[in-house]
């Protein structure tokens, strides 16, 4: 981002919301995503210095009650236990601006390998920190990922945030959440009345149904449609988590992959998604190939029959400015919420990518899963699919296809497989990818060509291609890794090799609570404050 441009988004915002002039200076754009722009502001809110900031401007078209149940869950949760808490929130016309204590972060992927070992732990009791916090009042995140979870190193610190994705558990202790439906459960219910469903038998068929893309986008659409086009603009932001100018902008993933499909060295499976009542789709694509444009007539005319009800452009009711929140505006959020909001598909558990209605706080859980596997492998994104289907086929290739299934009929998904895939050795799969041979502990990704930042999965890579022949680039940037250069940070190798400590001797601990965390079964997937108990943590107190 431009220094002008970022000049030219602090004007409009001090003209969008004139009274943050009055007590904030407005510094920097820090973060640019679809639904918000997040800056960095300072303010003399008391005697003594001043403070930082951060000002989070969501975008206009977010709808009311989201924004409110959004901020809700700050102000009731937050404050404490590692959940963001909000200091003030200011509103002019459609413009809400939410001020926050700024907490300054890293970048997850700037210093994912350089890492050590003991402050793995550390992130990963902080994270269930904050989790049991937000379950205990029925909060579901629906998009813990690195950038939602900010990290400072230096001081320890860690802060949950982003709640534009939340959803209530059926006793959630915030209000406003009882108001925001999720896709599946709005899925379900819609189904339910339509037109009678016998059992709820689902296969999944082959890379996604992209339902979404047809879908009109109205004006006053809710908060995050699951469009692929948006999907890419915050895939690309998250690739720098969020930050802008704060660190140098790489083209780390999406582009290439060349890594490490010589380890996970079997295919991935080709997975079918049909409806008992109407076949989605069937076609079969690999995994490895590149997206193609995909026809989906049967889901698109369902899809398009229940989104044709949208909120009308300039809704009048009786609930403006005041506390209360109207009919009109109730029965508006629930049209809305019919256009499907998801987060990101990497991060995403096997019952919310199946669309399972009963969707619990498990779902954080397994996201929570998929940071651990990153941390402990060493590649970020780990799973990288812009739909719910490829990231399904992605999980089984470490899970087992067979593993996968037989989950998902406890939660009534019935999924079709071409082909049976193992479940892998956890250890085994993040020591290779890692490239740190139990045996002989140091850093061996040079040497196999193989190279750390790049996701394990990506539906760039022609698996077979990489898994016989190193690219030329994986050549280069593997001996660029160990230059330290390749990502502008100096001493990346040495930071590697000092902190290998730990790294070397990982206990089982570590891969038996990221088994469990990655527990196909919502049921039994371990719970935060599980988690917090589990003897991965046994000398640390809370
Ligand atoms: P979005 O809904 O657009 O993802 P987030 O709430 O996740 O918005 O904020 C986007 C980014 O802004 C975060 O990834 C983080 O880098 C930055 N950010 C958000 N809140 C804060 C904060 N309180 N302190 C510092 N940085 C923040
Ligand atoms: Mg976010």
């Amino acid at each position: 981002v431009s220094l002008i441009g970022v000049k030219k988004d602090i004007e409009k915002l001090y003209e969008a919301v004139p009274q943050l002039g009055n007590v904030f200076k407005i510094k920097d754009k820090i973060g640019e995503g679809t639904f918000s722009s997040v800056y960095l502001a300072t303010a003399q809110l008391q005697v003594g210095p001043e403070e930082k900031i951060a000002l989070k401007h969501l975008i206009p078209t977010s709808h009311p009650i989201r924004i409110a149940a959004e901020l809700q869950c700050l102000t009731v949760a937050g404050g404490q236990d590692n959940v963001m808490g909000v200091k003030y929130c200011f509103r002019e016309n459609d413009h809400v601006v939410i001020a926050m204590p700024y907490l300054e972060h890293e970048s997850f992927l700037d210093i994912l390998n350089s890492l050590s070992f003991q402050e793995v732990r550390e992130y990963m009791f902080n994270l269930f920190r904050a989790l049991k916090r937000i379950h205990q009042f029925g909060i579901v995140h629906r998009d813990v990922k690195p950038s939602n979870f900010l990290y400072n190193r230096r001081l320890k610190k860690y802060a949950l945030v982003d709640f534009g994705l939340a959803q209530g558990t059926h006793d959630t202790k915030i209000e406003l959440l009882k108001f925001v439906q999720s896709e599946a459960q709005q899925e379900s219910s819609s189904q339910n009345k339509s037109h009678i469903i016998t059992g709820n038998k689902i296969s999944l068929s082959g890379p996604a149904p992209k339902e979404p893309d047809q879908q009109p986008i109205t004006k006053t659409s809710v908060k995050r449609p699951y469009t692929s086009a948006q999907i890419q603009i915050k895939q690309g932001k998250d690739g720098k988590e969020g930050s802008v100018g704060l660190s140098v902008q790489r083209s780390v993933f999406g582009e290439r992959n060349f890594n490490i499909h010589s380890s996970i060295s079997h295919e991935s499976p080709a997975v079918k998604l049909m409806k008992q009542s109407k076949t989605v789709d069937i076609f079969s694509r690999k995994l490895a190939t590149k997206k193609k444009a995909i026809s989906t007539k049967v889901m698109n005319s369902g899809v398009m029959r229940k989104t044709t009800t949208s909120c009308p452009a300039n809704p009048t009711c009786d609930c403006y400015a005041t506390d209360k929140v109207c009919s009109i505006c109730l029965s508006s959020i629930r049209r809305q919420q019919v256009a499907p909001r998801a987060g990101t598909p990497g991060f995403r558990a096997p019952e919310v990518l199946t669309k399972c209605p009963n969707q619990t706080t498990a779902i954080d859980m397994w996201s929570a899963g998929v940071i651990f596997l990153s941390l402990l492998s060493g590649r970020y994104p780990f799973y990288k699919a812009s739909d719910d289907l490829t990231a399904l086929a992605q999980i089984m290739t470490v899970r087992g296809s067979r593993e996968t299934i037989q989950a998902a009929k406890t939660f009534g998904k019935s999924i079709l497989c071409s082909k049976e895939v193992p479940a892998q050795d956890l250890r085994q799969l993040c020591e290779r990818l890692r490239g740190i041979d139990s045996k002989t502990p140091k850093l061996t990704s040079g040497i196999q060509g193989t190279v750390s930042l790049d996701p394990a999965f990506s539906e760039t890579t022609d698996h077979k291609a990489a898994h016989l022949m190193p690219t030329p680039q994986a050549q280069r940037s593997g001996s660029s890794l160990l230059k330290g250069d390749s990502n502008g940070c100096g001493n990346r190798f040495e930071e590697d090799t000092t902190n290998l400590e730990g790294w070397d001797k990982v206990p089982d601990e570590a891969y038996d609570l990221l088994d469990k965390l990655l527990d196909l079964n919502p049921a039994s997937r371990i719970t935060a404050e599980g988690a917090l108990l589990h003897p991965f943590f046994k000398d640390m107190s809370l």
